[in-house]
């Protein structure tokens, strides 16, 4: 029964030690911890390798959540982060994103659950924040072309602040 912790912490040393020597060979440029995982990123080829794994690409707003581009975070735990939209569609815009880089929703999994429930208590805690909670709001995660993705980091738009209209205008 003992054996299995001792094995995990075996295998995290052994990985730790890895990606340690690839970072003194400069292979990658930044090691750093991040919600209680290490991570090592490259900023060449742009991805992050979390405990062995390569993550897929990461886009912009993995540089927002590192704070390696100075946006102002609105909230920041260690499952998500949120922050302004850059160009805001309406009076409050606010985008809330996971911190980890999940390229879509076709990209979720059963371990992500916590993390997209997060992203709607951040949500409305949000909303009551702008003081749009009364008035109403619509949150929005668009997925691939036809959905009118174009960061390929999942992201929900919080939108309110004004009369919203249909629902969709195509
Ligand atoms: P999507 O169309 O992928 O659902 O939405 C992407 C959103 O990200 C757009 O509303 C766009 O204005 C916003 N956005 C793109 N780049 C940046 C950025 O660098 N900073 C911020 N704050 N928002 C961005």
């Amino acid at each position: 029964m003992t054996l299995i912790p001792i094995l995990a912490k075996h295998v995290t040393v052994v990985v730790t030690r890895v990606l340690i020597k690839v970072n003194k060979l400069q292979l990658m440029d930044d090691l750093y911890f991040f919600g209680g995982k290490l991570v090592a990123h490259s900023q060449r080829s742009n991805i992050d390798i979390i405990k062995g794994t390569v993550m897929s690409e990461e886009t912009i707003f993995s540089k927002i959540i590192r704070q390696e581009i100075p946006t102002p975070l609105l909230y920041q735990d260690e499952l998500v982060s949120a922050f302004r939209d850059i160009s805001p569609r309406v009076d409050s815009h606010i985008l809330i994103v996971p911190n980890k880089h999940i390229a879509t929703i076709n990209d979720v999994t059963d371990e992500d659950e916590l993390t997209l429930g997060r992203m709607i208590t951040v949500a409305k805690k949000l909303a009551k924040e702008d003081g749009i909670d009364e008035s109403g709001y619509r949150l929005i995660i668009n997925c691939n072309s036809d959905g009118g993705q174009e960061v390929y980091h999942i992201h929900m738009h919080l939108l309110g602040g004004q009369p919203l209209g249909a629902m969709l205008s195509v």
